[in-house]
C-alpha cells in the first residue's frame, strides 16, 4: 500500500489563505476517496500532483497525493480515471440565479434600456419563477464546475431551496431596491441573514441594489448589519460612466468614494463591476479591505465599457473575485468561459499580457472563496480545506492534448466545454455520471415552465424598478 503524502503548503496561495489545521470537526460523512487521478491542481499556480489520490473526511480534504490500491478505504471510492483532473471548487460571486428565465430575453438592448425590460418581467415573477429559474441556473452551474454563487434577486427562499436541493453552497438574501423604507427593509434583510447563520452551506448576504437603485441610508444601515452578523454586504457600483457622472452631480462623489463617505467600506463589502472605479479609489478598497468583484461578459454584453484594473488591484493586494452575473445579461453562468473572457478582456484593455491564466484562476477559486467569506481554504484542496472538489474530465477535443506544463492554460482558455464527472461539495457527492441524466431531465422540465410563463405575460417596459423587499415598500 502507498502511503498518501501530505500536501506542501508553501505556496504563495496557499500562505496567502492563512494556515489551516488538518483538525476537523468530526461529522457522519462517508469518506469519499478519489484514486488513481491523472492530475490535481491544490490551487491556482500550485505544485501539480499527478497518478493522485484525494481523500476527504469529515467534510474536507484530508489527504493528497500518492496512490491507493483498490479496496483499500473504507467509504465511497472513486476511480478518477486517466483523463481526469482534479481542482478546486470555482464559486460565482455575483449572480441572479432566478434569471435564467430572462435568458435571451431583450439581450441586444444597452443596460438602462435593457433593465427597463428585466423590470417588466421582474414585476411578474412569481415565487415558483423563481425556484425553477434558479435551478436551471444551479444545474448549469454544477455542470460547469462551479460550487457555490452569491446571489442578488427577490425571492431569497427559493434561491436557497434550489441550492439546497442542489447541494451547492449558497449567499442569498433579499434585494434592497426601489422606494423602501430603509430601515425596515434593512430590518428584513437582517432578520433573514441572521436565519441562516450556522448553515454550513446556505450563508446570509447583505444586498444593496446600487447608489442609484436604493436610499442611501439603506447602504449605511446594510453596510452595519452586514458587519454585526459577519456576512457580504454585496453591491453593483461604477458599472457604467452614468452612474458615475450622476453620483458626482448628485453628491459630489465618485461612487465608491461616495460609499466610503457613508462608512460602507470594510472587509465585508463586496463591490461589483467597478469598471469605471477611479484609480485612486482602489486605495480606499484597499485601505479598507473590500473586495472586488469582475463580471467581463456581461460588462461587454451590456456595453458599459470602463475598465476593470484587474491587474493593479491584485498587485496591490485587494482580493479580486470573479462572477458572471445573470443569466440575462451574460447569458452563460459557465465560470470556465468567464475565466477566459476576464483574460481577453483586460488584454484588449492593457494592449499586453500582463494578466495570466493564473490570475484568473485564482479569482475564480480563492478570490470569490474569500468575497462571499466562504470556510477558510475554499478554493483550494489545501489539507484542512473544505471537502469542495471537481473532478473535471478533459476527454474533449478542445481540452487535448493535456499535459503537465499546460494544464492551467486549458483549465482557463480550452476548457467552455468540459464538464466534471464528479463534484463535491461540503464533503457530500453532488455530482457523479448516474446523477447528471436526472438533473438534466430536471432542468428541461423547468425550462418548460419558464417558457410558459414568459409566452403568457408577453413583450413590456416598465420604468421604474421593482421595490424590495415588499414588507418595506412605501407604496403597494
Ligand atoms: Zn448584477
Amino acid at each position: 500500500m502507498h502511503p498518501i503524502h501530505r500536501a506542501s503548503s508553501t505556496n504563495k496561495d496557499l500562505e496567502a489563505t492563512g494556515p489551516l489545521e488538518a483538525k476537523v470537526t468530526m461529522t457522519n460523512k462517508e469518506p469519499i476517496l478519489f484514486r488513481n487521478c491523472r492530475f490535481a491542481l491544490t490551487c491556482s499556480g500550485c505544485p501539480i500532483h499527478e497518478h493522485t489520490s484525494i481523500l476527504i473526511e469529515n467534510g474536507h480534504v484530508v489527504s493528497i497525493g500518492g496512490k491507493l490500491p483498490s479496496g483499500g478505504k473504507a467509504g465511497h471510492v472513486i476511480e478518477c480515471g486517466e483523463h481526469s483532473i482534479a481542482v478546486p471548487c470555482m464559486y460565482n460571486a455575483h449572480a441572479h440565479a432566478a434569471m435564467s428565465v430572462l435568458r435571451g430575453y431583450y439581450s441586444d438592448a444597452e443596460l438602462h434600456d435593457w433593465l427597463q425590460a428585466m423590470w417588466f418581467v421582474e414585476r411578474r415573477l412569481s415565487s415558483r419563477e423563481a425556484f425553477l429559474g434558479s435551478l436551471v441556473s444551479g444545474i448549469e452551474m454544477l455542470f460547469s464546475g462551479t460550487c457555490g454563487f452569491m446571489d442578488m434577486y427577490f425571492f431569497p427562499g427559493e434561491a436557497a431551496e434550489a441550492a439546497r436541493q442542489l447541494g451547492l453552497r449558497a449567499r442569498v438574501g433579499p434585494v434592497i431596491m426601489g422606494d423602501v423604507d430603509p430601515y425596515r427593509a434593512v430590518e428584513e434583510a437582517r432578520r433573514y441573514a441572521r436565519k441562516l447563520l450556522g448553515d454550513p452551506l446556505v450563508g446570509g448576504v447583505i444586498n444593496v441594489h446600487s447608489i442609484y437603485a436604493a436610499p442611501l441610508e439603506a447602504i449605511r444601515e446594510g453596510h452595519s448589519a452586514a458587519v454585526e452578523l459577519g456576512v457580504p454586504f454585496h453591491i453593483h457600483v461604477s458599472e457604467t460612466r452614468r452612474e458615475v457622472y450622476e453620483a458626482k452631480k448628485r453628491y459630489g462623489a465618485f461612487p465608491v468614494e461616495l460609499l466610503g463617505k457613508l462608512g460602507a467600506l470594510s472587509e465585508n463589502t463586496v463591490l461589483v463591476h467597478a469598471g469605471w472605479i477611479a484609480s485612486w479609489e482602489l486605495g480606499l478598497v484597499k485601505e479598507k479591505g473590500s473586495s472586488l468583484v469582475h463580471c467581463p461578459a456581461s460588462n461587454m454584453k451590456l456595453a458599459t465599457a470602463g475598465h476593470f484594473p484587474l491587474y493593479e488591484a491584485m498587485e496591490s493586494g485587494i482580493n479580486v473575485a470573479l462572477g458572471t452575473d445573470g443569466p440575462a445579461s451574460n447569458d452563460s453562468l459557465n465560470m470556465f468561459s468567464e475565466m477566459k473572457i476576464a483574460v481577453l478582456l483586460q488584454r484588449h484593455s492593457y494592449w499586453d499580457t500582463r494578466v495570466k491564466a493564473h490570475h484568473v484562476l485564482r479569482a475564480a477559486t480563492i478570490g470569490s472563496a474569500r468575497a462571499m467569506m466562504l470556510p477558510r481554504g475554499a478554493g483550494t484542496l489545501q489539507l484542512g480545506a473544505p471537502g469542495d472538489v471537481v473532478v473535471v474530465n478533459s476527454v474533449t477535443p478542445s481540452a487535448l492534448p493535456l499535459r503537465r506544463d499546460n494544464l492551467e492554460q486549458v483549465l482557463v482558455y480550452s476548457c467552455e466545454k468540459c464538464t466534471p464527472d464528479y463534484v463535491v461539495i461540503n464533503g457530500e457527492l453532488v455530482l457523479s455520471p448516474e446523477k447528471k441524466q436526472q438533473l438534466l431531465e430536471e432542468a428541461v422540465k423547468a425550462a418548460k415552465q419558464l417558457n410558459e410563463f414568459i409566452e403568457r405575460i408577453g413583450p413590456g417596459k416598465e420604468s421604474k424598478p421593482p421595490c424590495s423587499p415588499r414588507t418595506a415598500c412605501r407604496q403597494a
